[in-house]
């Protein structure tokens, strides 16, 4: 399928859609600490979303049987929040997305349940990073290779691993638009970015290997080793400089300054 460019009124709904999404993912992450039981997430997600008369994007979509996606420890998406107890230690990635006026925003992160240990907290910290150094390297002219490159290039300086089989994705009307934004590989592979392409970047961090495994519910998806995995998530519009971050939380403010005025001193 060819890449659907989004007009400037288009990717402003695509914004509007995306602070909706974000004003919601970072109240349900607040809600994380031991002792909730996970289907709570999904009730607060049902109940946020009809409050602001957004579509839950995720419902329904391919069958998929609630409104959002929580996964624990060594899962790494897809995971249905059902009657497990979150614990002290753990830690929950969060996948939300809505649909507003007719388009998706897709955002996920990764949060701490209580009191993590050091190598919890590593990988949450790196795998946040890589999704950013995937933002800085989206510019106009550069190809999806040098997303997929700057994103690999961060997560494995820290000696984790990147899953192959899920990948980020353009975005738009539908949830899944192409083109595919892998995390990793060579930064000369895939298409030339423009001016209106919204993608979904999406670093999938192992802290052993990269393999993974489906569970018998058909969506969790796992670690193969059962090692520790982290998921981060923003939905961006190239412009022609900076990036705009669509689902940027509030609590992301100081990074978003960071960009800019990394964007200044270049000139
Ligand atoms: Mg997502
Ligand atoms: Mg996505």
């Amino acid at each position: 399928m060819p890449i659907i460019i989004k007009s400037d009124d288009e990717v402003q709904i695509m914004h509007e859609s995306g602070r909706i999404l974000a004003a919601v993912l970072e109240l349900v992450a607040a809600e994380v600490r031991p002792g909730l039981i996970m289907r709570k997430l999904d009730t607060i997600v049902k109940e946020e979303f009809r409050r602001r008369d957004v579509i839950p994007t995720f419902l329904g979509y391919q069958g998929f049987p609630a409104h959002v996606c929580v996964s624990v420890n060594e899962e790494i998406v897809h995971g249905i929040p059902g009657d497990r107890v979150l614990r002290d230690g753990e830690i929950v990635s969060i996948d939300l997305g809505n649909t507003h006026r007719g388009f998706v925003a897709d955002s996920a992160l990764t949060v701490a349940v209580g009191d993590i240990g050091p190598e919890e907290q590593r990988l949450i910290d790196v795998t946040y990073q890589s999704l950013w150094a995937g933002i800085r390297a989206a510019r106009p002219g550069a190809r999806i290779g040098e997303i997929s490159n700057a994103i690999q290039t961060c997560a494995e300086a820290a000696g984790f691993s990147l899953v192959r089989e899920y990948v980020g994705h353009g975005i738009g009307r539908d949830m899944h638009e192409d083109p595919q934004v892998p995390n990793f590989g060579p930064p000369d592979r895939g298409p030339v970015l423009r001016k209106g392409m919204v993608l979904a970047l999406e670093p999938m961090v192992t802290t052993g290997d990269w393999r993974t495994k489906k569970h018998e519910d058909q969506w969790t998806i796992s670690t193969l080793d059962g090692s520790l995995s982290a998921h981060f998530e923003h939905t961006i519009a190239i412009t022609d400089g900076e990036p705009k971050v669509l689902t940027l939380r509030s609590d992301e403010q100081p990074l978003a300054a960071t960009l800019v005025a990394a964007a200044e001193r270049r000139g």
